[in-house]
């Protein structure tokens, strides 16, 4: 099925498009922040390029090259992506992506391929890769899609015209929010700090009615300061949140406040400077009753920047929450 664009997206589009009949590249790396929706937008790159029956920006969604692209079955489109959830990308893949390349195409004369997760390929997939984007045959365009700029190697980076797509504007975020779900103002707040300002998530979160799931969280980690739980039950309690990858995201952004809350004590406007203020009551007493442990809470955070890191490895997550929650929370 033919799904719309978001507004931001598909100014991005138009950009995209632009820029490559006034500069052609064969090969594109663009980065984007996770949730922004990178491979439905590369999908709709495609369909613009290949729709026979409409215009570019409006591609009809029913001749044989949209349901074939819109399928991922189209005879000159090669997807690439990791086969599991949180896995690499191998080389067995990239070799049947070379023999895509090495075939004529089969409609319009140019071939693509779209490497979702490129920062997944793993050594020797990434090597094989860089093969490809150093003699792509002829009119070959790749379109490689990350949120980790860093975890590209840096020949493939410099064989690539990078894009960055930025999250979008808050405004924009919150008014297409507020035309998809029916909920109150403070709601949307909360959803959109959940998912970083990433509006698609954001309407996951509630749409998945997963608030009352953090607000579990954040009771969960009062009574794992209070001795009055334990860190599994805690964790437990949050597995759909962890599985979508907010749980890390939502912990750092507890001890952010909480690192904050010690620079800035009895501040009349916590809202100004805090992730949640809400909980602003929560972080002033850990910090009045363990004013020392700054350093210690540093620590957790950089903890949780190694487990984000992390989550696309072999890592077991419920296991690393549990373990990161009891130290966090035996410092008080
Ligand atoms: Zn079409």
């Amino acid at each position: 099925m033919l799904e719309a664009l978001l507004p931001w997206q598909e100014v991005m589009l138009v950009n995209l498009l632009k820029a490559h009949e006034s500069r052609p590249m064969h090969a594109q790396l663009w980065v984007t922040p996770v949730a922004y929706g990178a491979s439905r937008l590369a999908q709709r790159w495609l369909l613009a390029r290949m729709c026979t029956a409409a215009s570019a920006l409006r591609p009809c969604g029913l001749c044989d090259d949209c349901r074939w692209v819109l399928a991922q079955t189209h005879p000159d489109v090669f997807w690439l992506a990791p086969l599991e959830a949180q896995g690499q990308i191998r080389i067995d893949a990239v070799r049947e992506l070379r023999s895509f390349v090495d075939r004529t195409s089969a409609r319009h004369g140019w071939r693509a391929v779209i490497v979702e997760q490129a920062h997944r390929l793993n050594e020797h997939a990434a090597n094989a890769l860089l093969k490809s984007l150093e003699e792509p045959g002829s009119q070959t365009l790749f379109v490689l899609l990350t949120d980790r700029l860093v975890d590209i190697m840096p020949t493939i980076r410099s064989r690539c015209g990078i894009w960055h797509l930025p999250a979008p504007d808050r405004v924009d975020a919150l008014r297409w929010l507020r035309g998809r779900v029916d909920c109150s103002e403070q709601q949307l707040n909360q959803a959109m700090a959940y998912a970083r300002s990433m509006p698609e998530q954001a309407e996951l979160v509630l749409v998945k009615n997963w608030l009352p799931m953090f607000e579990g969280l954040w009771s969960g980690i009062r009574q794992l300061t209070q001795k009055r739980t334990h860190a599994s039950i805690v964790v437990s309690g949050c597995k759909e949140i962890w599985q979508e990858r907010l749980l890390t995201d939502a912990l750092m952004q507890w001890v952010e406040d909480l690192i904050r809350t010690h620079s800035v004590l009895d501040s009349p406007e916590p809202e100004s400077f805090l992730h949640h203020p809400e909980l602003y009551r929560d972080y002033t007493e850990l910090v009045v009753r363990q004013p020392r442990a700054v350093e210690r809470i540093w620590e957790i955070w950089h903890r949780l920047v190694r487990v984000r890191d992390e989550l696309d490895g072999n890592i077991q997550p419920a296991l690393c929450y549990e373990r990161i929650l009891t130290d966090f929370t035996a410092l008080f």
